[in-house]
C-alpha cells in the first residue's frame, strides 16, 4: 500500500514512517520542515534499511500538493502536518487558523480530486476542552478553549460535514494525550525548536545539562502529591495506532474517533522520579506557580481502540524515560 504522510518529518511523523516501512508499506512524505529536519527522514531509511520519497512542501502551496498527488498513486493520507503549540497559538491565532485549517482544506480537496478517501487525521485530547470527569471517553462532550486546540475541533467537524456530504470517504481521528519517548534506537526522537514547551522533553534537557531547572507547574492541585497527572503515551505506541487505523479504514468503517493512550496518569513529581531514575542522577527542580489553563487531571479511556482497532499501549513509564533519555544523551540538541 502507497501511503502519503503530511507532516511525516517531524516527532510522530518520522516514528510513524519508521513503523510503516518495517510493515511493508510505501511512503512519501510531505513537510514544508517548519518544525523539523530532513535528517529524521535520512535516520528512518538508515535504521529501517528501506527508502521513502520526500517532497519538501507547504500544504498552503495548493499547486505544489496538486503535483504530489499527480506524481504517484495514494491508497490513502496520513495527517499529522499541523502547527501544535496551544500557547504561541495565543499569540498569533491567524498563523494558526491559516496553517492547520486552510492547510487541510487545501489537502482535502485535492485527495478528492485523485479520488483518495481514506484519511487518518492527528487531533488530540485538547478537544475534549476542561472535561468533567476521568478517564475522558469519545464519547464525552468536546470544546477547545485555545487557538490550537479549536483548530483540531474544527477540522474534526469539518471531516464530518465531509463524510455526511460524500460517504465514500473512510476517516479515523486520532485523539492523542500527551505523546512523549523516542525511538529506543536512540537515533530519532523530538527536537524541540527553542525552549521546550512540555514536561517530558523540557526533564530531558535539564538532565543533559542543556537547561539548569525544571519548574514544577504548581503542587497544590487536589492530586496525591499535589502535581497535575496526565496520560504519557510512548511515541512507538502511538504510531502502531496509526498502522492499526488504516488497517481499519479498509473495512470501511466511515467516520470513526479513537482515543490513543495508556488508561492512566502520571504527575509531574512520578515523571521527574522515572527519569532520575533512567539518566542515573538528580533532576534539578523548583516548584513555581500554576501555568494557566492546566486541569488538574487528565487520561484516556483507550478501550475503543482496544476493542475496535487491537490497539494498546505497551510501553511503560520506565521505557518512555530510558528511551528518551538515549536519544538526548546521544543527540544533546537534536538533529542539529
Ligand atoms: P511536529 O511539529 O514535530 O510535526 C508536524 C510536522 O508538520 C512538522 O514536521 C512540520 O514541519 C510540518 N508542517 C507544519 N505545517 C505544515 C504545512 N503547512 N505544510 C507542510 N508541513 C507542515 O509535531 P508532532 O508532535 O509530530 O505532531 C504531529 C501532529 O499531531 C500535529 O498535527 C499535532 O497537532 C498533533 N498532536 C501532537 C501532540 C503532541 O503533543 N506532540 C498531541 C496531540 C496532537
Ligand atoms: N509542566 C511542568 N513544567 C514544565 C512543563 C510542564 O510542571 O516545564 C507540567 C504541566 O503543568 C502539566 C504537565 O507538566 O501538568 C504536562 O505538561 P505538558 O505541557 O507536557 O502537557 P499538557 O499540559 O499540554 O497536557
Amino acid at each position: 500500500m502507497k501511503i502519503l504522510v503530511t507532516g511525516g518529518a517531524g516527532f510522530i511523523g518520522s516514528h510513524t514512517c519508521l513503523e510503516m516501512l518495517q510493515e511493508g508499506y510505501e511512503i512519501t512524505v510531505v513537510d514544508n520542515l517548519c518544525n523539523s529536519k530532513e535528517e529524521a527522514l535520512i535516520r528512518v531509511q538508515a535504521i529501517t534499511g528501506k527508502p521513502l520519497t520526500f517532497h519538501k512542501v507547504d500544504l498552503l502551496d495548493r499547486q505544489a500538493l496538486e503535483q504530489v498527488f499527480a506524481s504517484d498513486s495514494f491508497d490513502a493520507v496520513i495527517h499529522f502536518a499541523g502547527l501544535k503549540a496551544p500557547g504561541e497559538s495565543v499569540s498569533i491565532p491567524l498563523r494558526y487558523y491559516q496553517n492547520n485549517i486552510t492547510g487541510t482544506i487545501n489537502l482535502l480537496e485535492v485527495m478528492a480530486h485523485y479520488g483518495v478517501k481514506s484519511l487518518v487525521f492527528s487531533s488530540s485530547c485538547t478537544v475534549y476542552g476542561e472535561a468533567k470527569t476521568v478517564p475522558i471517553r469519545e464519547d464525552f462532550p468536546l470544546g477547545a478553549i485555545n487557538p490550537y486546540g479549536r483548530t483540531k475541533l474544527m477540522i474534526e467537524q469539518i471531516l464530518a460535514d465531509l463524510y455526511t456530504s460524500d460517504n465514500s470517504w473512510d476517516i479515523a481521528l486520532l485523539r492523542y494525550f500527551n505523546p512523549v519517548g523516542a525511538h529506543p534506537s536512540g537515533r530519532i526522537g523530538e527536537d524541540p525548536q527553542g525552549i521546550p514547551n512540555n514536561l517530558l522533553p523540557y526533564v530531558a534537557q535539564v538532565a543533559v545539562g542543556r537547561l539548569p531547572e525544571l519548574h514544577v507547574f504548581g503542587n497544590d492541585y487536589p492530586t496525591p502529591d499535589g502535581t497535575c497527572i496526565r496520560d504519557y503515551v510512548h511515541v512507538v505506541d502511538l504510531a502502531l495506532g496509526h498502522l492499526r487505523a488504516l488497517e481499519k479504514l479498509q473495512t470501511h468503517p466511515g467516520l470513526v474517533a479513537y482515543n490513543l493512550g495508556t488508561n492512566r496518569g502520571h504527575s509531574v513529581m512520578e515523571v521527574i522520579a522515572a527519569f532520575e531514575k533512567a539518566c542515573g542522577h538528580a533532576i534539578p527542580h523548583r516548584v513555581v506557580e500554576r501555568r494557566p489553563g492546566d486541569a488538574a487531571v487528565s487520561y484516556a479511556d483507550a478501550s475503543k481502540a482496544n476493542r475496535e482497532l487491537g490497539w494498546r499501549s505497551e510501553k511503560s513509564m520506565d521505557d518512555i524515560c530510558a528511551d528518551m533519555w538515549r536519544w538526548q544523551k546521544n543527540n544533546p540538541y537534536g538533529y542539529s
